[in-house]
């Protein structure tokens, strides 16, 4: 029998407000131990959560740009649990009346659907001393730096059906919440979480199968590995007559495996009731608007005009709105006046090419909108040849200046003056009697190479056709063999 999978994400995403959402704590990353705490985030009897109004404001902006309704009315619960990282006891969640709900992104023309997101706080961080981890070393600390960090929680519904998508959909959802600014969207500085559900069904059904959790992926090639590892995993399971059991499983990313951590929660484990210390919230539909008024255009609507109004290829439009500043500067770049399929090709090709191999964003490059236009310019135009335009290009990242300077700067114009050229070609047709006359017996191969000394004489410089033409002119005709 075959097996489909099923996958559905939940995603924590830290909001990149200046302070937590309950407290005036400051939220920089990399402070020393608990030094970004206070009473209230380190849940001391008798203090009282004051709600950060700028998270909600990112939790909206985030609803929108994942296609969400808002909520016109919206509260906070407890979710109550024990762990040392949690020195109330509790975590302020929201459990049955979210912010955001109903919402959807679109990955390669296909929707996929966003069950809801709701804010929620961090939990402090566990540090555990000795290299082999919790159980073998003496102590463990608590860092309460991180306790009371705004999240925004995105929980996918189970739309996805691989881990080719799942990998997609992740991408999708960090570009969208860095190019709307509420959030860095760091893995590595855990302002990014995904735990994966995943389940498997035979192809063709509809009923959804028993789901395992994975969580402790740190990486989308982590992810992805999980995701596959584990319908691997269960379709062994189901095919050798077993069940597979509804658990939570931790991803090791040494071996490449998933173990079980413990039998999955349900939400009345957690006694979910109504944060007695926060009244509900009541967002007015007038700042829901204005927030929409300010968000950027998204990559999706980036995509679709860039293939419906600027004839770009999908693989183009995606590749360019994969980061908000490549995109950008592509806008600039067609807005000043260039032709869009030149400017994408030099930002794709090259231009990429150069930020990898260097290791730095654009930004961190000379090379200006207007620097692009122009070149892209001088090349239409027959002023530079190809090979001139690549030394220009990397001229311009390197150092900056304006277009025509650097080609001069650099004498990189190509030549195209008729009469100036012909002078090139005699002398070199007149140093090369040997292979003239090969091209004469009809050995016509040999044109490269008079086409290859015209290059050289004039360091890259000749304009290709009007050499071309020279040569068709000034060598003989070949005889016919
Ligand atoms: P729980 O009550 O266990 O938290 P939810 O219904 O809230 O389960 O779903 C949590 C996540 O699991 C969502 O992202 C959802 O898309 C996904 N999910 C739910 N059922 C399945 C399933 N059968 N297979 C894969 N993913 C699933
Ligand atoms: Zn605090
Ligand atoms: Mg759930």
């Amino acid at each position: 029998m075959k097996y489909e999978a099923v996958i559905g994400l939940e995603v924590h995403t830290q909001l990149k407000t200046r302070t937590k959402i309950f407290c005036a704590c400051p939220t920089d990353f990399g402070a020393g131990e608990n030094d970004q705490v206070c009473q209230v985030c380190l849940g001391m009897p008798g203090v009282l959560p004051v709600l950060n109004k700028r998270a909600v404001e990112y939790a909206i902006k985030a609803g929108l740009a994942l296609n969400c309704e808002i909520a016109e009315t919206t509260k906070f619960d407890r979710k109550n649990y024990f762990y040392p990282d949690l020195p109330k006891g509790y975590q302020i969640s929201q459990y049955d009346m979210p912010i955001c709900k109903a919402g959807h992104i679109v990955i390669n023309g296909k929707k996929l659907r966003i069950h809801r997101a709701h804010l929620e706080e961090d939990a402090g961080k566990l540090v555990h001393t000795g290299a082999a981890g919790l159980h073998g070393s003496d102590y463990s600390k608590v860092d309460f730096n991180r306790s009371g960090v705004p999240l925004l929680e995105i929980v996918g519904e189970p739309d996805i059906r691989s881990p080719e998508e799942a990998r997609d959909y992740l991408s999708e959802l960090r570009n969208i919440l860095r190019y709307i600014e509420v959030s860095d969207g760091d893995l590595e500085k855990g302002s990014f979480r995904c735990d994966a559900n995943v389940s498997i069904r035979p192809s063709g059904t509809e009923t959804l199968g028993t789901k395992v959790e994975i969580k402790n992926m740190n990486s989308f090639k982590a992810v992805q590995r999980a995701i596959q590892y584990e319908i691997e995993r269960q379709t062994a399971v189901v095919e050798g007559g077993g069940r597979v059991v509804q658990e939570t499983r931790l991803w090791n990313d040494a071996d490449g495996t998933t173990h079980s951590m413990r039998s999955k929660e349900e939400a009345h484990d957690y006694r979910y009731f109504p944060e007695p210390d926060l009244v509900p919230l009541e967002i007015k539909r007038e700042w829901i608007d204005e927030i929409r008024r300010d968000l950027p255009e998204l990559p999706e609507q980036k995509r679709q005009r860039y293939t419906a109004e600027l004839g770009l290829s999908p693989d183009d439009a995606q590749v360019l709105t994969e980061f908000r500043e490549l995109s950008g500067f592509f806008d600039t770049v067609v807005q000043s006046g260039a032709p869009p399929k030149a400017a994408a090709n030099w930002l794709i090709g090259p231009i990429t090419a150069y930020l990898n191999d260097n290791k730095i964003e654009l930004a961190e490059t000379k090379l200006t909108p207007a620097n692009l236009r122009d070149l892209i310019a001088a090349v239409d135009s027959g002023r530079l040849g190809s090979t001139n335009a690549k030394k220009l290009l990397a001229e311009l990242l390197a150092t900056a200046g304006d277009v025509e300077a650097t080609i001069d700067k650099l004498g990189l114009a190509q030549l195209s003056d008729e009469s100036e050229l012909k002078r090139v070609v005699d002398e070199v047709l007149k140093r090369s009697p040997q292979q003239v006359e090969q091209y004469r017996s009809g050995k016509t191969k040999v044109r490269q190479f008079f086409f290859g000394e015209v290059m050289k004489d004039t360091k890259g410089k000749a304009n290709p056709e009007i050499t071309n033409k020279l040569l068709d002119q000034l060598l003989p005709a070949p005889e016919q063999g």
